[in-house]
């Protein structure tokens, strides 16, 4: 299997590189790639990437994802969020192969308490989840063999994410406050890796893979608050060791209203992943098994803390 990867040196990227290896031959690109264009900016140059490339399987871990600034920034977010999918549907129809794409929890408008099924309506509450939106919809309409797998809350030893952002503030400051009304899913971008290996391997062997072809939502098992997260990254940061000045009973619960973020959040993002559990047999880990993993991983950088 020959595979093409967008976003090589993102949180789900970097985590493809190793993940898909044992499928075959990975061509890992980042925006600044030299010889073969990766930059979802440029339809054209991503066109001629994938005719020179001639892969099997593209998957497009590449995407606008600072969700406060999108909002200042439309266009830049549509292009690379949704016209450079459509570019990549066209090109991945035309040369019959595969494409697997990343979408999110923003797709939703957060409303109610029941995790969200991949049929339910789609309201996107700001830029960065209706451009998401947008190029879902030109890649369900363009291609008949995709995958689109929505996901949440990711985080990774590499990258900004809300692990590294509360141990951080928990080494640095005396107290922190984090909301306690937003629910979801934390989810190590191995995890999504992994499944995303898992799932083309089950294609490879699938007599009518196309009958596959659809939206799944993936995420870790179990639900929680952005509080009680925070409380869980700090209980393993100090359990392994880390200096931390804030322990979890000095982490406040405050709700949406009192946190000030320039894009609304969904206050529901939990998914429901029954679909891609049954579609592919597979089962998904609990949430906290991934933080510990990472929280050692970062303990274990000694330079963690003053970067
Ligand atoms: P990251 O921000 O870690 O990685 C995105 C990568 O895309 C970065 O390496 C970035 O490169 C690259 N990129 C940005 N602009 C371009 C461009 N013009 N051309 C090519 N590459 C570009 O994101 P994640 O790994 O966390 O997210 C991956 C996918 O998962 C995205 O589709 C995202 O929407 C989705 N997702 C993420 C969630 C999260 O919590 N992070 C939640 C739900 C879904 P550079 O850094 O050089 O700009």
């Amino acid at each position: 299997m020959r595979l093409l990867l967008l976003g090589a040196d993102g949180q789900i990227g970097w985590q493809l590189r190793r993940s898909l290896a044992v499928l075959g031959e990975v061509v890992a690109l980042t925006p600044d790639s030299k010889n073969l264009c990766g930059d979802l900016r440029r339809p054209d140059g991503l066109a001629q990437t994938l005719q020179a490339v001639r892969p099997d399987v593209v998957v497009n871990a590449a995407a606008y994802t600072a969700v406060d600034r999108a909002e200042t920034e439309p266009e830049a977010v549509f292009a690379i969020n949704a016209i450079a999918c459509e570019a990549l549907a066209r090109e991945t129809q035309k040369m019959g192969a595969w494409l697997v794409h990343y979408s999110t929890d923003y797709v939703y408008d957060g409303s109610g308490e029941r995790p969200w099924v991949e049929t339910d309506l789609t309201a996107p509450l700001g830029v960065y989840g209706k451009s998401k939106l947008a190029g879902d919809e030109a890649i369900a309409s363009l291609s008949s063999k995709y995958l689109i797998l929505r996901t949440s809350w990711v985080y990774d030893s590499r990258g900004q994410n809300f692990v590294k952002s509360i141990l951080k503030a928990a080494a640095s400051r005396e107290s922190l406050s984090v909301v306690a009304d937003q629910w979801g899913s934390p989810t190590h971008a191995a995890l999504i890796a992994d499944i995303t290996a898992h799932t083309l391997l089950k294609l490879s062997c699938h007599p009518a893979a196309e009958n596959l072809s659809g939206v799944y939502h993936l995420a870790a098992s179990g639900f929680t608050h952005w509080h009680a997260y925070a409380c869980f990254v700090i209980e393993q940061g100090l359990a392994c060791g880390l200096p931390l000045r804030v322990t979890p009973d000095k982490v406040q619960a405050i709700s949406s209203a009192e946190y000030t973020a320039y894009a609304r959040r969904p206050a529901n993002s939990r998914l429901d992943t029954a679909r891609l559990r049954e579609t592919f047999g597979l089962s998904l880990a609990p949430w906290q098994d991934g933080v510990r993993a990472v929280v050692a991983e970062l303990a274990g950088q000694s330079r963690f803390l003053n970067h």
